[in-house]
């Protein structure tokens, strides 16, 4: 059986007017060739530093923005290509959580319909009532039944966001992408709600992209991850080897940094030493080579490939050996 998310070589490219850029316009390479395939069951972690790119990566597959280059398959169907209308029915099989459920729902419904309003627009594939099956998503995702006839201001951030998976699971979709979908939660409430997801995905075999900075969270919920660095993806291995051992310099230094306090108190968040340099003006060869420690004169010379390095181990590194 194909992947249900099989994702090749795509890329996004945002052009940068003259007025902007100084010197005769430019290119941000927000995403420069990265794939990857999820199984049936299986969640992806994505992780990188703010501007990695994560985010747009999983708004081209989403269509959300329109990838420059590259294909997008789900369970074996090209659909980069589809038009809006054939995109809009895929909408049942990929569907996406953000960061904030505030702004995603829409604050004068009231939860039964929110969770309702995709069931209708489907309404010829849901066997059964749709009353049935919205208190049947409720109970899944731990919400009460007196709570269906609140609105969204009436919930906790924690409620909200599982008012959120209940929409997004009402027409059993393939695949979930979360962009930083516990991000803005309080700890307590982010490890319910990874729960939460993760025993969903034992009941309907949903696959999950997991986007996040967090590299705690990632390590919590994936099965593998694939570290992204100024538009590519640098390292892409199973979760314990990843964690376990790191191969690529930036992925080592990722989870060797000093955890600093968040400014909110919320929890330690790792801060890698040295700016990122600007997505418009990436340094050549390998785009990590000005704060890698290893670094040789090769590394400015020669982008490095992603390559196998054994046991599913992928790595875009020229000091790698196989
Ligand atoms: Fe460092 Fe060179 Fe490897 Fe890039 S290719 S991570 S600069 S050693
Ligand atoms: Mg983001």
């Amino acid at each position: 059986t194909p992947p249900v998310l099989d994702v090749r070589d795509l890329s996004k490219t945002f052009a940068i007017r003259r007025s902007f850029f100084g010197r005769g316009g430019g290119a941000v390479h927000a995403v420069d060739g990265i794939s990857f395939a999820i199984a049936e069951g299986e969640t992806l972690g994505l992780v990188g530093e703010s501007g990695c790119g994560k985010s747009t990566a999983g708004r081209a597959i989403l269509r959300l923005t329109e990838p420059t280059a590259g294909e997008v398959w789900l369970d074996g169907e090209r659909i980069d290509g589809l038009g809006a209308g054939e995109m809009r029915l895929k909408r049942r099989d990929i569907q996406v959580v953000f960061q904030d459920p505030y702004s995603s729902l829409n604050p004068r419904l009231r939860a039964r319909d929110i969770v309702a309003e995709p069931l209708r627009n489907f309404a010829s594939a849901i066997p059964g009532g749709i009353e049935e099956r919205v208190a049947d998503l409720f109970d899944r995702v731990g919400l009460r039944p007196d709570q269906m006839d609140r609105f969204p201001h009436e919930f906790s951030g924690g409620q909200r966001q599982r008012l959120v998976i209940a929409r997004a699971l009402a027409l059993k979709p393939r695949v979930i992408i979360c962009d930083e979908a516990v991000s803005a939660l309080d700890v307590s409430v982010q490890a319910q709600v990874i729960n939460l997801l993760a025993r969903l995905q034992r009941e309907t075999g949903v696959a999950f992209l997991f986007i996040s900075h967090d590299l705690a969270v990632v390590e919590h919920v994936s099965h593998r991850v694939a570290v992204m660095y100024l538009g590519r993806i640098v390292e892409i291995a199973d979760k314990a080897a990843l964690y376990g051992q790191p191969r690529h310099p930036y992925t080592q230094a990722l989870l060797s940094a000093a955890p600093v306090p968040d400014p909110d108190g919320r929890r330690d968040r790792t801060i890698l030493k040295g700016e990122v340099p600007s997505p418009i003006n990436r340094p050549s060869g390998c785009h990590f080579r000005t704060r890698c420690p290893s670094a040789a004169a090769e590394c400015a010379k020669v982008s490095p490939v992603l390559r196998d390095v054994g046991g599913n181990h992928h790595v875009a590194c020229h000091l790698v050996e196989g």
